[in-house]
């Protein structure tokens, strides 16, 4: 897989992929988990592209969300806790010709992850991150998370949590060389999955936090998702992402931004009060670091005996 060559060609029939051809087993989560909604937008957006499931692959950590790849007929790695952005740094880095997708919760990215999230970000190799973010360690049965609510009711802060949360998408703002930071709901089907779709189309780490219910232990947060409608509130640019208007009327409020203006992505990032979706930033030029990392992969074995030999020279007395 990394980096090995096969010298036999398979010369194989073109395939059209149905939505079925990347569907794998019965999804184990709770009925009602946003999770499920995840899923079949992913499976739709690989029907969409034609996505041979030899050439995807779906890297996850630990929790709820990161049993994902045993739901996909594709490759896959459900790997540590809070390591997934570094296995799929591993496999970019040798396998540019490959669709990575990496699956992580509030708990892997944004606590035990935190560090590998961090460089991810600036790392700015070509993968779409989804961050399930239902604020709670659901797969443990509720603990407080480090996107839990202040105040949220767990089995580690039985009378409330007291730390204010992390906020995921001022952290990654916050990152230097940051590409793609974008927010959505699984609430919200059509604008999931366009989220998704402007990920996977962006030239780089492509960061998407997707709010989440989990009716088993958030069902408060759920309900005041369902009932706050003003809670959410649309982000609309020219270049930002694009929903039909039946979609946008559905919000109570909307408010234009302009996804290249880090700035105000910053400030509409503090503001916690509402919960906004669409794209907060975007930068097609940051520099990747995956780029130099496919630097040597076409080299025949006598290029890369001759680069070997001059490295070495380097070190002759
Ligand atoms: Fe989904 Fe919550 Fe159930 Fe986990 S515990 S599968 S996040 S509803």
């Amino acid at each position: 897989m990394f980096g090995l060559k096969c010298d036999i060609a398979l010369d194989l029939p073109e395939k059209y992929y149905l939505q079925h051809d990347y569907e794998k087993g019965v999804a184990r989560w709770c009925p009602g988990c946003g999770d499920h909604a995840v899923l079949a937008a992913i499976q739709k957006l690989c029907k969409e592209y034609q996505l041979p499931p030899e050439k995807t692959v779906f890297v996850s950590g630990i929790g709820c969300s990161s049993r994902f790849p045993h739901y996909m007929n594709t490759y896959g790695f459900h790997g540590l806790h809070g390591r997934a952005f570094p296995v799929a740094s591993g496999v970019r880095f040798r396998r540019p010709d490959l669709n990575i997708f990496v699956v992580t919760g509030d708990g892997d990215c944004c606590s035990i992850g935190a560090g590998a999230w961090v460089h991810a970000i600036r790392y700015n190799m070509k993968m779409v991150a989804l961050l399930f973010d239902n604020g709670i360690y659901g797969l443990t049965k509720k603990q407080t998370s480090p996107t839990s609510r202040m105040g949220t009711v767990s089995n580690t802060h039985p009378t409330g949590s007291v730390l204010p949360p992390i906020n995921p998408i001022q952290t990654t703002l916050g990152v230097s060389n940051v590409s793609f930071v974008a927010q959505t709901s699984d609430m919200n089907p059509a604008h999931l999955y366009a989220t998704i779709k402007a990920g996977f189309e962006h030239p780089g780490f492509a960061f998407i936090r997707i709010m989440q219910r989990c009716p088993a232990f958030m069902q408060q947060q759920t309900d005041d998702w369902k009932t706050n409608k003003d809670q959410f509130v649309l982000l609309e640019h020219p270049k930002g992402i694009s929903v039909d208007e039946a979609v946008a009327d559905t919000f109570g409020l909307r408010v234009a931004h302009d996804p290249g203006a880090l700035h105000s992505a910053r400030e509409l990032a503090e503001d916690t009060d509402k919960v906004y979706l669409g794209l907060f930033y975007q930068n097609k030029e940051a520099l990747r670091y995956d780029l130099y990392g496919a630097h040597n992969l076409g080299y025949t074995y006598e290029q890369k005996e001759a680069a070997l030999e001059t490295e070495l020279d380097r070190f002759a007395i």
